[in-house]
């Protein structure tokens, strides 16, 4: 089996060598500034000057010998050293996001960086190529613009949507995956962690997870903690024993439970997938949460 560091863990590595790097540009420019006497005087100056100030503040006297302006041109030389010794281009030679400054979080929540480093790990651990972007406005079909103006919303109000997940089912060439994939990138670029697999690809992960050849942990991490999971053309895998079945069901009930939204396509009906799959997992796609959306145009690849 393959032993393997949780995703998590290998993305916060990537967040922590980048911390100690900093930390070491700035340790070293502190040092080379430490031996600078303008700096240090303009420094000790600075000092002195703000506590004048405070003073004055506290005894209730207003400033009028023009101290701020003076201050404020200090500072202004003191950033002008800063800068002329090298440093903030050292810094932003090292940083790649100018959102979080490559701390990985913004606001106590996770930057998109951080988020596409993990859809990233996860996608090369499943083994699967990133999707190409899709765009709604290569969606311009009229046989399908209700869809369309449907998942839209959802992909525009993620992750605050009234219904969290879609079956797409209809024939093939309807629309279904091209949508999915609109849905899938908006939410992708939005910054959340979200991802794109066949059934096929999907079977393939099970069936792997069952002959131990992954790490389960792993794989349950990045199938059940993604913020958005597409399961595309269910229905066209093959059926192995113990596997196929079992294994989405529980995926499936899993992100349920935890409020995980999906999106499934596939050319069955509900029945056949009843038929296919079982009851259960019928019963669970046609709960409160998941809305059934039917593509009965024809096929719009024939043109
Ligand atoms: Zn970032």
């Amino acid at each position: 089996m393959i032993k393997s560091k949780t995703l998590i863990e290998q993305v916060n590595e990537f967040y922590i060598n980048k911390t100690t790097k900093i930390y070491a540009i700035n340790e070293y420019y502190e040092n080379l500034l430490n031996k600078n006497n303008n700096y240090i005087n303009l420094l000790n100056e600075i000092g002195s000057l703000k506590f004048e100030i405070a003073k004055l503040e506290y005894e209730g006297k207003s400033e009028d010998n023009g101290l701020n302006t003076k201050l404020e041109n200090l500072e202004l030389e003191k950033y002008n050293i800063i800068k002329n010794s090298g440093y903030f281009d050292a810094v932003n030679s090292v940083i790649e996001c100018k959102i979080c400054k490559d701390k990985g979080v913004v606001n106590s929540k996770r930057c998109k960086c951080y988020n596409k480093r993990l859809t990233d790990v996860s996608l090369k651990y499943l083994g699967v190529t990133k999707r190409q972007n899709c765009s709604f406005i290569d969606a311009n079909a009229k046989e399908i613009e209700k869809q369309k103006l449907l998942l839209s919303k959802y992909a525009n109000n993620f992750p605050k949507v009234n219904i969290q997940n879609f079956v797409l089912v209809g024939n093939v060439g309807t629309g279904k995956t091209f949508l999915s994939r609109c849905v899938y990138s908006e939410i992708l670029q939005k910054g959340y962690n979200a991802i794109f697999l066949t059934a096929t690809e999907l079977n393939n992960v099970f069936l792997k997870m069952h002959l131990g050849e992954v790490d389960r942990t792993v794989i349950t991490d990045i199938l059940l903690g993604c913020d958005f999971l597409v399961i595309d053309d269910l229905g066209t895998e093959p059926k192995y024993n113990n596997v196929t079945v079992e294994f989405l069901l529980s995926l499936i009930s899993d992100r349920l439970d935890k409020n995980k939204p999906f999106i499934i396509t596939t050319n069955l009906s509900l029945s056949e997938i009843k038929d296919r799959y079982n009851e259960r997992l019928v019963s669970r796609l046609s709960g409160e949460k998941t809305a059934i959306l039917p593509f009965k145009n024809k096929d719009l690849r024939i043109k």
